[in-house]
């Protein structure tokens, strides 16, 4: 069971966004547990204000420590060893599928979504053990950035996809794009399924898989082409 804290200002945004579909049903079999934690529930001011001005001016709000600090610790109280915690920020390292497969790993997470201008940064250095963030654009809200996150880690979580193997095949998983994809009906706007598919002949169809991939991870992502390829040098001790 893999348990995911979502500390924001919004928590039925993330819970009606991730209670559905693959998700939904893993947590209904309860392989998942999506617990969002309202940090205006923390607030101690009368109107249940969680924001002020910044200090030394400027535009915008930013979210105060002291209710998400309280959120947190409330959280951590009940909890085995101290979690990991994803500041979700523009500032971050860029989220990749290696780093999903590394925090599918953990049995709880702890997603902290800033809004406004963000969080007070003392209580970031306080409670934040990894900066995280989805791209380089900055959105209103980590909430969906943290629904981002959770989504492709829990696909990774054993049970949740229904036919185990069909991360394994997935792009990024060797290093390429995945091939194209076809289904019925066999032709679609005077265009034909590629032959190979319907043979049957399973090493012919690997092969076909494998140059689609190798063509279109040249065509659209050059970056990982170049990476695959020296990778692939090193494996061949740099022949
Ligand atoms: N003032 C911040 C800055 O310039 O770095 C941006 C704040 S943004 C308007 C509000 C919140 O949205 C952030 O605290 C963060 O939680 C979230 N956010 C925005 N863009 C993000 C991104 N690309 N990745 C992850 N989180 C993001």
């Amino acid at each position: 069971m893999n348990r995911f804290h979502i500390l924001t200002l919004f928590p039925e945004m993330v819970m009606d966004g991730l209670n559905t579909s693959i998700i939904g049903r893993a947590i209904e079999a309860g392989l998942l547990e999506i617990n969002a934690v309202n940090i205006r529930d923390y607030s101690t001011n009368k109107h249940m204000k969680v924001d002020d001005y910044p200090y030394g001016g400027g535009a915008g709000l930013v979210m105060q420590p002291e209710p998400v600090y309280r959120a947190y610790k409330d959280l951590e109280k009940d909890m085995k060893k101290k979690p990991r915690v994803v500041y979700l920020t523009p500032q971050g390292t860029t989220f990749h599928q290696e780093m999903a497969k590394e925090l599918a790993k953990e049995e709880e997470l702890v997603f902290l979504c800033g809004h406004y201008e963000g969080i007070d940064e003392r209580v970031l250095e306080e409670i934040v053990t990894d900066y995280v963030s989805i791209g380089d654009y900055v959105l209103t809200g980590g909430e969906l950035p943290a629904m981002v996150m959770i989504d492709s880690i829990s696909r990774l979580v054993p049970g949740v996809l229904h036919n185990d193997d069909s991360a394994g095949d997935e792009s990024f998983e060797n290093g390429l794009l995945e091939y194209p994809q076809y289904t019925r009906p066999p032709v679609f706007l005077d265009k034909e399924v590629p032959e190979v598919l319907l043979s049957g002949h399973h090493e012919n169809i690997r092969k076909w898989r494998h140059e689609q991939s190798v063509k279109r991870t040249k065509e659209r992502r050059p970056d990982l082409w170049e990476a695959y390829e020296k990778e692939m040098k090193e494996k061949d001790g740099g022949k």
